[in-house]
């Protein structure tokens, strides 16, 4: 897509420090980390959301986030990493290009995901959730 920076990025009209690359994907540090070595492994296809990338194609994001994130492990600093992906707006996508992080995370590395914790008014409550959801999910 022309006007989006991570297909430039991809693509190498943008610089960026890249980590590994091969036909399917792109990955290069963050430039507003959370830790030092946050990573971030893009489709080099256009994808706004997640749901669209080919099989293929979001396997070997996994995949290589997952090994980004064992090298990671192996530094110094590190003792573990999270993978995040936001899929739109309200959940903190901010580039319109899906993209998986790779957080490198230390025990003393003062960053807390805050996530909110509810709890489910009662076992009936899960059930229709589970079904509303089961209801909307098509995996063709
Ligand atoms: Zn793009």
């Amino acid at each position: 897509m022309a006007d989006c920076i991570f297909c430039k990025i991809a693509g190498g009209a943008i610089p960026a420090v890249k980590i590994y690359e091969d036909e399917l994907v792109f990955a290069f540090l963050d430039i507003g980390p959370i830790n030092p070595g946050h990573v971030l492994v893009i489709p080099r296809e256009h994808h706004e959301s997640a749901s669209t990338i080919p099989e293929t194609t979001a396997g070997r994001m996994f995949r290589v986030g997952a090994r980004i994130g064992i090298a990671l492990k192996r530094l110094d600093a590190y003792d573990a990493y999270n993978l995040h992906l936001a899929d739109g707006t309200a959940a903190g996508q901010v580039v319109m290009h899906a993209h998986l992080h790779v957080i490198p995370r230390g025990v003393n590395d003062q960053f807390h995901w805050n996530w909110r914790q509810i709890a489910y008014a009662d076992d009936a409550a899960k059930t229709a959730m589970a079904e509303e959801i089961q209801k909307h999910l098509h995996l063709d």
